[in-house]
C-alpha cells in the first residue's frame, strides 16, 4: 500500500523498463500525444495498439514474401511457407507447446468455436456438464451454449465472490463427474481478476475431462503456458497482444487434435479427395483451411517476441504499479464504486510470494451516472475507455449493473494517463451528474 509513486517517467531500474523506449515504438501513440488533447488510450482490453517492429514485419512480408503459403514450389511459396511455419514454431515456444499443438485461427473466438464444435459435439452426451465463470466473454459462452443445446447438455456457473475471486469452494461444489469440459478465462475482461486456472483444470482432470483456457486477456500481461495452466485446449487473439488484427492462436494437446473432426473444409487441409469422401491432413493443417493469414502470424510472431524482450516481469512490475495508483485513485472519488478486486495483488500481507489478483482491466460505475455518459464525457477529453456490457452480460446483470465503464491498461501507458483519467472521471461525474 502507501502513496501510489509520483507521476513521472524513467527508467524503471529494478526491472529495466525504459517507458520512453517502449513508448517510441508506438507510433500512433506517439502521434496521439501530440494533439491539443493528448490521447489517453486505456481500451487495451478491446485491442492493444502495434510496435514498429509488428508494423515492419507485416509491410515486410507484402512488400518482399507474399505468395500463398504451403503450396507452390517456386522460391516466392517456399519463403512465405518458411515464415509461417516459423512463426507457428515461435507461438509453439512462447507458450510451450509442440509445433503440431499450434492452430492458426483469426482470433481468439474462431479458436473456441472449433474447441465447442468440433472437441464439444463429439464428446458432449445428454446429461454432461460444460462448467463455464459467469465472467465468460460471449466468445467462451454461445459457442457452448449452442453445442449443449444440440446435445443435451447443461452449462454450470463458477461465480465469483465480491472481490472478483472463484473460491475453491466453488470449484469443488460445482465441479464433479458430470462435469466433461470445464472452459475458464484466465483472466475476466471486465473485472481484470486473474482465475484459478490450474485449480479449475486439477479439478475437471480429477473428473476425466478437459480444461479450456481463455487467455485473450492474459496474454498480454502474464505469461501463459500450456503445461503450467496444464491446459488441454488454450486461445488467445493477436490483437490484444501488441500483434494485428485478424490472427489468433487455439493450442491443442497433440491427442486431442489428432482425433478432432476438422470445422471447416477447404484447401490445404486434406490428404486426398475423391468424389465420395476425403480424407483430411493431420494437425495443424487440418484445422486451417483456405489461405491462412500469413502476414497476421508473421506479426503476431513478432509480438511475441517484442512481449519477451520487454519481459513479462518487467511488463507486470510496471502495469502493477500503474493498476494500484487507477484503483487508489477510484477508490478515493465519492460515489464511484469499483468491480472486483481492491488491489492488483494478493499475498504480500502475509508475507507470501505476491500473487497477480487482477491484470489489465478495472471496471466501475458512477452512481447516478450511465456508464454510457461516463465515457461519452471522457471521450471529450480524448481519454479512451469502453462502456457496456463488453460482451459479458450474464456477468453484468451478475453485478448488478446494466453497464459498467472499463479502463484497461497496457505496458505503454504512462502515471500522466492513470492521473488524466482519474480527473476526467472527476469532471465527468460533477457535470454530468
Ligand atoms: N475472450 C475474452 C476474455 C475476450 O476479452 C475477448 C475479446 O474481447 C475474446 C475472448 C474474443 O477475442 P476476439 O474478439 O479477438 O476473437
Amino acid at each position: 500500500a502507501g502513496a501510489p509513486p509520483a507521476a513521472g517517467r524513467g527508467t524503471d531500474a529494478a526491472h529495466a523498463f525504459d517507458l520512453d523506449a517502449v513508448l517510441a515504438q508506438f507510433p500512433l501513440l506517439v502521434a496521439g500525444r501530440r494533439g491539443e488533447k493528448p490521447l489517453v488510450y486505456l481500451d487495451n482490453a478491446a485491442t492493444t495498439h502495434k510496435p514498429e517492429c509488428v508494423l515492419s514485419a507485416l509491410e515486410y512480408y507484402y512488400r518482399c514474401a507474399n505468395a500463398n503459403a504451403g503450396r507452390g514450389v517456386y522460391p516466392l511459396a517456399t519463403a512465405s511457407t518458411k515464415l509461417y511455419e516459423e512463426a507457428r514454431r515461435t507461438a509453439a515456444l512462447f507458450v510451450g507447446a509442440a509445433d503440431d499443438e499450434i492452430v492458426f485461427t483469426s482470433g481468439a473466438t474462431a479458436a473456441l468455436n472449433l474447441v465447442a464444435y468440433s472437441w464439444g459435439m463429439e464428446h458432449l452426451q445428454p446429461g454432461d456438464e460444460v462448467v463455464l465463470t459467469m465472467a465468460e466473454h460471449h466468445s467462451n459462452l454461445l459457442p457452448w451454449q449452442q453445442v449443449a443445446r444440440l446435445k443435451g447438455a447443461k452449462l454450470v456457473y463458477l461465480l465469483p465472490d465480491a472481490q472478483g475471486r472463484i473460491p475453491d469452494e466453488e470449484i469443488d461444489a460445482k465441479i464433479g463427474p458430470r462435469t466433461k469440459i470445464a472452459a475458464v478465462a484466465h483472466v475476466s475482461n471486465v473485472l481484470g481478476s486473474v482465475f484459478p486456472v490450474r485449480r479449475v483444470a486439477d479439478a475437471v482432470h480429477a473428473y476425466g475431462g478437459v480444461l479450456v483456457a481463455d487467455c485473450a486477456q492474459s496474454v498480454a500481461h502474464l505469461p501463459v503456458d500450456v503445461r503450467a495452466l496444464d491446459a488441454d485446449f488454450l486461445a488467445f487473439s493477436g490483437h490484444k497482444m501488441y500483434g494485428p488484427m485478424g490472427v489468433g492462436v487455439l493450442y491443442g494437446r497433440r491427442e486431442l487434435l489428432a482425433g478432432m473432426e476438422p470445422l471447416l473444409r477447404g484447401g490445404g487441409m486434406i490428404e486426398s479427395v475423391f468424389e465420395q469422401h476425403a480424407a483430411f491432413a493431420d494437425a495443424p493443417a487440418r484445422f486451417e483451411a483456405g489461405t491462412p493469414n500469413v502476414a497476421g502470424a508473421v506479426g503476431l510472431a513478432e509480438a511475441m517476441r517484442f512481449l519477451l524482450e520487454v519481459g513479462y516481469d518487467a511488463v507486470r512490475a510496471r502495469e502493477r504499479r500503474l493498476v494500484e495508483r487507477l484503483l487508489a485513485g477510484l477508490a478515493a472519488l465519492p460515489d464511484v464504486r469499483v468491480h472486483g478486486a481492491p488491489h492488483g495483488e494478493v499475498g504480500v500481507a502475509d508475507g507470501g510470494a505476491p500473487e497477480p489478483s487482477r491484470c489489465g482491466a478495472v471496471s466501475f460505475n458512477v452512481r447516478g451516472v450511465d456508464a454510457n455518459d461516463v465515457a461519452a464525457a471522457l471521450a471529450r477529453d480524448n481519454v479512451a475507455v469502453r462502456a457496456g456490457a463488453h460482451c459479458a452480460e450474464p456477468l453484468v446483470r451478475y453485478l448488478g449493473e446494466r453497464a459498467t465503464c472499463r479502463a484497461s491498461l497496457a505496458l505503454y501507458n504512462t502515471e500522466e494517463d492513470v492521473d488524466r483519467f482519474l480527473s476526467s472521471v472527476e469532471n465527468a461525474k460533477r457535470n454530468v451528474s
